[in-house]
């Protein structure tokens, strides 16, 4: 193994996996830590669902992953967090950083969410959304991570006790060794994370060269699409033409959106507009016993003979406020991934092949109630999303999900994504 991923949610992972395949990586994606090791591959991802949670979980997860990476041979190690750096005041990416660098003895390393293609760019330590700076784009209204601060210095200086700087796209633009160079410079100063710039694909390819060599590096998925090149070069692999081949699966199709990030909430509006089948959870009906997952399902599994349905609690930023203030964010969120997870499982139980997930928290529950505990990562339907395959646990069937980031996609990617996968729409 060349790469050893840890990746912070499920979406996250398959986001990150989607660019070392696509750069010709054998890549596999593993949920959980798993007993008995880890599989053979050029790169192996492993998703945790740490980003929420307190940061003493995340630590203590992030590093049994770490120990099952080291003992396959990991050359290198990639935290992976999300291209909007969703965080909380306390972490979890400063608190994971500074854990793995102590376990890999590391007194540098990079933190760079930038993924220019999805519009997240760095300029000068600030992050932007296409036009918006972090802190005005609709992150400000995430229901768990909300975002109020685009420096990111700032950001990440608040959840570590070590010396955080910048390495600025100027020093990008005149290549690797001048990045290097910088590199030398912020470490005799003292910094150990430095938040860096970028602002294209050039960048991206210029800093990952600039840090192959490192033990760690913390970013977005961005900064993978300049590894593999990085590692040829080195001579550490060759790569592969069919790395993102998947077979081509028949049966019924659905979506499934927990997901209230702005772009979400227009795939699901389109989806709705295009007079498409759907079905909507809502987290006080669930809660008051007014609706169940059960008849939920049971509506769904008989609409899919008509063809893909949506099942989806994906709501405006004021009603999830205001389910929020009456039922507490966390027990919100849980009723819903719950009830979308059970739901999930039904579908597949009752035939379901291909199925999107949308919204990073909504996949990791979705995955776990599936049970599947590997995913061979295929082509990419928009820019870090692909489509994926794994075997059902107890059969010998295989299905495929696309596990969608809230943020990504445009707004037809629900049918966009089931027409790729061979759905008729
Ligand atoms: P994203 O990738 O857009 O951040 P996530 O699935 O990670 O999406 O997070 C969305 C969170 O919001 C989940 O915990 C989900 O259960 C919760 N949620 C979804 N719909 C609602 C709703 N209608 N009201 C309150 N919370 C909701």
């Amino acid at each position: 193994m060349i790469l050893g991923v840890i990746a912070d949610d499920f979406t996250g992972a398959t986001d990150v996996a989607s660019m070392l395949v696509r750069a010709g990586m054998h890549t596999v994606l593993v949920i959980g830590v798993p007993a008995a090791g880890l599989p053979q591959a050029d790169a192996v991802v492993i998703a945790l669902k740490s980003r929420t949670v307190e940061p003493a979980e995340a630590v203590a997860h992030s590093l049994a992953a770490l120990s099952a990476l080291q003992a396959a041979g990991a050359r290198q190690i990639y935290f992976k967090y999300c291209s909007t750096f969703d965080s909380t005041a306390h972490g979890n990416i400063g608190p994971v950083t500074d854990a793995l660098m102590a376990a890999l003895g590391s007194d540098f390393t990079i933190a760079c969410p930038a993924f220019p293609e999805n519009g997240r760019t760095v300029f000068r330590g600030h992050l932007f959304v296409g036009d918006a700076l972090l802190s005005d784009s609709g992150m400000r209204h995430h229901p768990l991570t909300p975002m109020n601060d685009a420096n990111l210095v700032r950001v990440l200086q608040a959840q570590t006790s070590q010396a955080v700087g910048l390495l600025r796209h100027d020093v990008l633009d005149r290549g690797p060794s001048a990045a290097l160079e910088s590199m030398s410079h912020l470490r005799a100063e003292g910094v150990k994370i430095a938040v860096a710039d970028a602002l294209s694909n050039d960048h991206l390819l210029t800093l990952a060269e600039a840090c192959a060599g490192l033990p760690l590096i913390t970013a977005g998925s961005g900064v993978a699409l300049g590894l593999p090149p990085a590692y040829s070069r080195r001579g550490w692999f060759t790569p592969h033409a069919n790395a993102a081949e998947l077979q081509v699966l028949q049966g019924p199709a659905a979506v499934v959106s927990g997901s209230c990030s702005e772009a979400t909430q227009a795939q699901v509006a389109h989806w709705l507009a295009a007079g498409r089948t759907a079905l909507r959870v809502d987290p006080r009906a669930l809660h008051e016993g007014r609706q169940s997952p059960a008849t939920v399902l049971e509506q769904a599994t008989s609409a899919l003979a008509h063809g893909p349905v949506l099942i989806y609690a994906t709501a405006t930023n004021q009603s999830v406020q205001e389910v929020q203030q009456a039922l507490g964010v966390h027990l919100a969120g849980h009723l819903v991934e719950r009830a979308l997870a059970s739901i999930a499982k039904g579908l597949v139980q009752a035939g379901v092949r291909r199925l999107v997930v949308a919204g990073g928290e909504t996949s990791g529950a979705v995955a776990q109630a599936l049970g599947v505990q590997q995913l061979r990562i295929g082509a990419p339907i928009c820019p870090g999303v692909p489509w994926t395959q794994s075997v059902l646990p107890g059969s010998r069937d295989t299905a495929q999900l696309a596990l969608k980031s809230g943020n990504f996609g445009g707004l037809d990617f629900f049918a966009q994504a089931l027409r790729q996968a061979g759905v008729d729409l």
